[in-house]
């Protein structure tokens, strides 16, 4: 079950011409009070012709109201109660209810609207299928449980908001429609009217647009910008997201670290009511080597341990690799075999030629642990001893061991050990870890160019600029990652302001002076006239509202989410254009391929 447990928030009473009272404010001391409350009909029970109670529902929660007249309504009807508050009779009283003492008597009921019996029941209890909900939205978010996070994601904005104004940032908005911007990933094209065959981009950050105004002498910026990226959708992905996106002139990593924990740090204290320690950091190598991820989910151990000196003459062939990780998975040893078998085929999707696994059992008698596994009549008593005493490993433990590349070695077991130890994202403590020191490359494109870890704008630190000719992929970064129990919250860097370092990153990348003037001219231009140092971040709110709700989606923190295919079930988007508005933008379609023209 998702934790909901963090609070909603001080309830303030907003009476307005409608209404006196909000549903979820009554108490005992309001005895004797004449109220006017509004809302919708939650549960009814009759009894008889002529005594009703109904629970009606507001944002802030249900009153009882007693009705001793005859009264035709339905759940869902939007109705206004006249009463008095009054205690409820001995034994009635519902402790599960925030105002479970009180009750309105005398009631008048007025309905303003009567309404069609809902697709679902809109009780929290109801786990109506998503899609009918989505369908539904609006119905949808009158649920405690949308209610909750909606709001929930509200005061993490306004945290947010405040955080950067006290710290002196200018909040500053930026285009949706522009130009390409360097995330990487594939944008959203908008067709010009106006220019057919041209198309605007919409942005996957605001990233040249913030550097830009540090140009502009706008050094403390923050926005909290819409972002869109035509990526596949997952449960920490939407096309479109919200970022807290802020860049800052004259300062380093360090400083955009505090500012960014300050309002993070915020945000969690408002969601949940209590602040999370300090931000603790991490270097990108150390991450590797201990959870063989720059994600590393902090909430459970099972850390990597390194085998390598111990097996460095190993006679078990299997082990041939550079590299030898292991784990241990605490009471693994009950596994299945199917399990162990899923798990070896992980491995080997992740990259790995196999995966070792040793059962940790008690020997006969006095005797040590023994290890239970095809490879155990290979490994010296060294190695055993090694296997057991690095890893921790205990009786009914499972250890796990992959020889490959330190890379794949690393990063299979680092998926192993999420897959085994992981909770749902949105349980248990929230654990921040600040990840530094990114390599300044990772992987290379078609033509065999390193890429960009974070994008062509990062900096590198200037003590390793001597490799970039010999060792590019040695060269670390003045980059940082914000890692959210597992989950990667958002980076940022510090960017390059000269043009000559610039100049050798785009030739390291593969990208030609003509290529770069035709991406990012307007940005290298401005470059010319005066770009002070500068660095900046973003971090994901959908993803930080998500996790401080408990919830394992974002979607359960957006108000109109699309589906995993990209659909929005409420409006039916995307729909096709009517000839009249294709033939305005200069735009001919052409089937999808495997459908039949019409
Ligand atoms: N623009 C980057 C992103 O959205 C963050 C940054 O470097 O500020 O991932």
């Amino acid at each position: 079950m998702t934790d909901h447990t963090a609070p909603t928030g001080p309830i303030e009473n907003r009476p307005t011409a409608l209404r006196t009272h909000l549903c979820g404010v009554l108490r005992d001391s309001d005895e004797g009070t004449k109220v006017r409350v509004c809302g919708w009909v939650g549960h009814r029970r009759e009894h008889g012709e002529h005594l009703a109670f109904i629970d009606l529902r507001d944002h802030t929660g249900v009153i009882q109201c007693v009705i001793d007249t005859k009264v035709d309504v339905r759940s869902e009807w939007v109705i206004a109660i006249e009463g008095t508050v009054r205690r409820r009779p001995e034994g009635t009283v519902n402790p599960g209810l925030d105002t479970g003492e009180v009750e309105v008597g005398d009631c008048t009921v007025v309905v303003l609207n009567e309404a069609e019996p809902p697709p679902f029941s809109v009780d929290d209890r109801d786990e109506s299928d998503e899609q009918v909900r989505l369908r539904y939205r609006y119905i949808d978010l009158r649920r405690p449980r949308m209610q909750r996070n909606l709001r929930l994601r509200a005061r993490v904005n306004g945290a947010i908001r405040a955080a950067m104004d006290r710290q002196g940032f200018c909040e500053v908005e930026t285009p949706l429609l522009w130009a390409p911007t360097p995330e990487g990933s594939r944008e959203f094209s908008v067709p010009s009217r106006l220019h057919h065959g041209s198309f605007y981009a919409l942005p996957q950050s605001p990233q040249l647009a913030k550097q830009l105004l540090m140009v502009g002498g706008f050094d403390r910026y923050y926005q909290i910008a819409r972002c869109l990226r035509d990526e596949d959708l997952r449960a920490d992905r939407q096309f479109e997201f919200s970022q807290l996106d802020m860049e800052v002139s004259f300062a380093s990593q360090d400083d955009v670290m505090a500012y960014v924990s300050e309002a993070v740090l915020d945000a969690a204290e408002a969601a949940t009511g209590e602040r999370p320690p300090p931000i603790t950091h991490m270097t990108w190598a150390d991450a590797l080597e201990r959870f063989g991820t720059d994600k590393p989910d902090l909430r459970f151990g099972m850390e990597l341990v390194d085998l390598g000196a111990e097996f460095e003459k190993t006679e078990v062939r299997a082990f041939s690799g550079s590299h030898l990780k292991a784990l241990c998975v605490p009471g693994g040893a009950a596994l299945t075999r199917s399990r162990l078998d899923a798990l070896e085929e992980q491995a080997k999707r992740a990259g790995a030629a196999g995966l070792a696994r040793f059962r940790v059992t008690a020997g006969e008698g006095d005797a040590a642990l023994v290890l239970e596994s095809p490879l155990d009549r290979f490994l010296s008593e060294t190695e055993r001893v090694a296997l057991l005493e690095k890893t921790g490993a205990q009786e009914g433990d499972l250890i796990l061991a992959v020889s490959d590349t330190h890379r794949i070695a690393c990063t299979t077991l680092g998926t192993l050990r999420a897959a085994l130890g992981s909770p749902p994202v949105g349980q248990g403590p929230h654990r921040y870890v600040w990840v530094v020191d990114f390599p300044m490359f990772d992987g290379v494109d078609a033509g065999g160019n390193p890429q960009p870890a974070h994008h062509p704008f990062t900096m590198p630190y200037e003590d390793d600029l001597p490799l970039l000719d010999t060792v590019p992929f040695a060269v670390r970064s003045q980059a940082y990652d914000l890692v959210l129990n597992g989950w990667e919250l958002g980076s940022g860097s510090v960017r390059i302001h000269r043009r000559d370092i610039q100049a050798r990153i785009f030739d390291t990348l593969g990208i030609s002076t003509e290529e770069a003037e035709k991406r990012f001219g307007f940005l290298l231009s401005a470059f010319r006239y005066g770009a002070p140092p500068h660095a900046g971040f973003a971090f994901g709110i959908d993803r930080l509202a998500a996790v401080l709700a408990g919830e394992e989606n974002i979607r359960e923190v957006i108000a109109y989410p699309k589906t995993q295919s990209g659909a929005d079930l409420l409006t039916g988007a995307p729909g096709p254009l009517p000839a009249s508005a294709l033939a305005e933008l200069g735009i001919r379609t052409v089937p999808s391929p495997g459908t039949t023209p019409t």
